[in-house]
């Protein structure tokens, strides 16, 4: 596969939209808000590589991504008001994955939380540009003392 060229039309690879959607950025990694998130607090970690699939990653892009799992963790109880939280990751066409660039969902999960994210998935949308500024400007100012 040309990485170069594929990259080229990857939205995780869009410097518009990592400036957008960024709310972590690390040497290797960064963290993004879900476009069309399953609930409230679903953001994406992608390694700033384009590779499709988690093979592909290297060790330490996932110790970096471990990292940043764990200062997202520590701030889904004040803003989200829970501890719990879903990690999902999907490799190829037939497991559902979307984009051709390898990311990891980290949905927030609350009471009942679990039932709406499951139905979110399947019929998810769009939000608005002013509720993606707010929902990672608030991210991003949880996280700065972190
Ligand atoms: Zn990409």
């Amino acid at each position: 596969m040309d990485e170069t060229k594929e990259a080229y039309s990857c939205p995780f690879c869009d410097p518009e939209i990592l400036e957008r959607q960024g709310v972590l950025n690390g040497k290797l990694c960064h963290v993004l808000y879900c476009l069309t998130p399953s609930c409230n607090g679903n953001v994406l970690l992608i390694p700033k590589r384009h590779v499709l699939r988690f093979e592909e990653l290297k060790q330490e892009e996932m110790n970096e991504m471990h990292e940043m799992i764990r200062k997202i963790a520590k701030v889904f109880p004040q803003l989200y008001k829970t501890d719990d939280y879903l990690l999902l990751q999907k490799n190829g066409k037939l497991s559902g994955q979307s984009v051709a660039h390898i990311h990891f969902h980290m949905i927030p999960t609350a009471e009942g939380g679990i039932q709406e994210i499951s139905t979110a998935l399947h019929k998810r949308t769009a939000i608005s540009a002013d509720e993606m500024a707010r929902r990672t400007e608030e991210l991003r100012r949880a996280l700065k003392p972190i």
